[in-house]
C-alpha cells in the first residue's frame, strides 16, 4: 500500500540550500520511496533557540511502502551521513528531517510522534505544508491545515518566514 508522507527539512549550517538538495537526493534513493511534491524554499528565523543563524526550510511529499519506523531509521541515518551532530536541543544543524504526517496515522511511540508534536505552532512547517497540501487535515483532531495556519497567523502574524 502506498502511503503519502510529508517530511519537513531544515538546515542552518554550511551551504543550506545544498544540504537540503542533498537530503532530498538521499530520500529519493530510499528503496520504495517516490518523490511526489516539493514546496518552495523558505528562509526562516530560528525557533526555540534564537541566537543562531537563519534556517532554510522546505516540505516534501513522498509516496512509500516503507513503515513509519523504518522510514524514521532511514531519515536519521541520512542526518548522520550528512554530518549532523546533536550538540544541544534546537541548536544549529546541518540537516533536520522530520516526519510531519504519515498518511492518516496517529503514532505515539517513544521514538516517533506523528503528527509531529510541534508542527501546529511552527510557521516554517505550516506554510510550506499548506503550499503542497492545501486540503490536508490533521488525523488526530480533524482540523484542517488551513485552519491551524490561519489561527497561528491571526495570533502571531508573520515576520519570521518568507519564500525565496
Ligand atoms: P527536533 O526535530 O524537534 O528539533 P531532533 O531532530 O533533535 O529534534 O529530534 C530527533 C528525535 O525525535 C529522533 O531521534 C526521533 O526519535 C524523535 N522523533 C519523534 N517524532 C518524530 C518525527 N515525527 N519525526 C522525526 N523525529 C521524531
Ligand atoms: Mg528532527
Amino acid at each position: 500500500m502506498r502511503i503519502n508522507v510529508y517530511i519537513g527539512l531544515g538546515s542552518n549550517m554550511g551551504c543550506k540550500r545544498r544540504n537540503i538538495e542533498t537530503a532530498i537526493e538521499y530520500i529519493t534513493k530510499i528503496p520504495g520511496v517516490n518523490l511526489v511534491k516539493k514546496s518552495s524554499l523558505y528562509e526562516t528565523e530560528p525557533w526555540g533557540k534564537t541566537d543562531q543563524d537563519k534556517f532554510l526550510n522546505q516540505v516534501i511529499m513522498i509516496e512509500t511502502d516503507s513503515g513509519a519506523d523504518e522510514l524514521l531509521d532511514r531519515l536519521l541515518e541520512t542526518e548522520i551521513k550528512m554530518g549532523r551532530q546533536r550538540f544541544e536541543k534546537w541548536g544549529p544543524r546541518v540537516i533536520d528531517l522530520d516526519i510531519l504526517l504519515y498518511g492518516n496515522q496517529v503514532i505515539r511511540t517513544e521514538r516517533l510522534r506523528v503528527p509531529h508534536p510541534h508542527m501546529r505552532e511552527r510557521l516554517f512547517v505550516l506554510i510550506p505544508l499548506q503550499e503542497i497540501g492545501t486540503e490536508l487535515r490533521f488525523p488526530d483532531d480533524g482540523v484542517t491545515i488551513e485552519e491551524v495556519l490561519s489561527r497561528v497567523l491571526a495570533r502571531d502574524g508573520n515576520t519570521d518566514i518568507h519564500k525565496i
